[in-house]
């Protein structure tokens, strides 16, 4: 619970809302949905910068990448009849499958990377399709990995004394495959034990560009370049799946949550699933 609150700002534009984050730090933080910071237990938060007045809320294509407002909705994300087209509508299938309405109309894709807890179901699938985060700060404006964003040291200050924009995927992502398979203890428990999210192209019967990437088994969203190196320019085959499930099986460390060897097998079994799919389920695509 936030319970120190004193002030709370609705800043029209980027440039106002990181001006006041960074007069009022360490004290301010942002809030967009609002779905996990009410949860936080920071008492030294005094300040609330709320975005919903900038205009961060969209999804668009220009020159041929694709743009996502940092203030999106996953509900938005899910309507998208762009997104739904995207990558075989990756990133809108696992909007959708955000738990409740509530939490799909209140709750954005920009809160779910900038706190991104390791069960989060954005930044995987955002990986897989190799996208960047745009951050702005006081001083200037980067261009980063997400994969980067979530693992390196950003998170201190995104969302305290920087803003997270939009997410740009690259052009030749428009036409990847993508699987997620995802293993939760419940239909209705949104903090998955694992999650798989396989893509690549499918050129001719051979992998291309191959993307493994696991959620919720280590402390953040990671990918497996071990795992992608052996699918990378073969033909699919069943047994060509099982040596990727094999490479993640063996170069994965689970943190607690279940044991993890348990942990460590429910993950090869997804990624094998989920790399079947990409080839069995999504044939139009090709
Ligand atoms: C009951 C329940 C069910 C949930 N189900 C799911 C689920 O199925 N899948 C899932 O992935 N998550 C789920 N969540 C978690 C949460 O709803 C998501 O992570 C959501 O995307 C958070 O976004 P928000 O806009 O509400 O963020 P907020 O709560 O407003 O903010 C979260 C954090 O991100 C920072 N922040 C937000 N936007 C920005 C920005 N643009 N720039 C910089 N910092 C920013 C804030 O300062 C804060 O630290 C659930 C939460 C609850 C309570």
């Amino acid at each position: 619970m936030l319970k120190n609150i004193e002030v709370f700002y609705f800043p029209e534009t980027v440039k106002d809302a990181v001006r006041l984050l960074n007069r009022h730090a360490p004290h301010a933080a942002v809030i967009a949905g609002g779905t996990l910071i009410t949860k936080s237990p920071n008492l030294s938060t005094r300040v609330l910068v709320d975005i919903r007045g900038i205009d961060m809320d969209y999804v668009k294509v220009q020159a041929g990448r694709l743009r996502i407002g940092a203030r999106t909705s996953f509900q938005s994300l899910a309507d998208s009849k762009l997104l739904q087209k995207w990558a075989g509508g990756a990133l809108s299938r696992a909007a959708a499958a955000v738990t409740t309405h509530l939490i799909r109309n209140a709750g954005t894709i920009g809160g779910d990377v900038a706190r991104a807890l390791p069960y989060n179901d954005m930044p995987p699938v955002l990986m897989a399709l190799d996208a960047e985060a745009v951050i702005v700060d006081g001083k200037k404006t980067r261009t980063l990995p997400v994969e980067e964003m979530v693992r390196g040291h950003m998170w201190r200050i995104v969302g305290r004394r920087a803003l997270l924009t939009e997410f740009r995927l690259p052009s030749e992502t428009r036409k990847r495959a993508c699987a997620i398979a995802r293993f939760a203890r419940s239909a209705s428990d949104w903090e998955a034990m694992v999650h798989a999210v396989a893509s690549m192209e499918k050129s001719r019967g051979i992998c291309r560009n191959a993307r493994i990437v696991l959620g919720a088994v280590t402390r953040h969203a990671q990918r497996f370049p071990q795992a992608e190196a052996v699918l990378e320019g073969k033909p699919y085959s069943e047994s060509l799946a099982a040596e990727a499930a094999q490479a993640v099986f063996d170069g994965l460390t689970p943190v607690s949550r279940a044991s993890a060897e348990y942990r460590r097998e429910v993950a090869s079994v997804l990624v094998r699933r989920a790399i079947r799919e990409v080839w069995n389920e999504n044939e139009t695509q090709q």
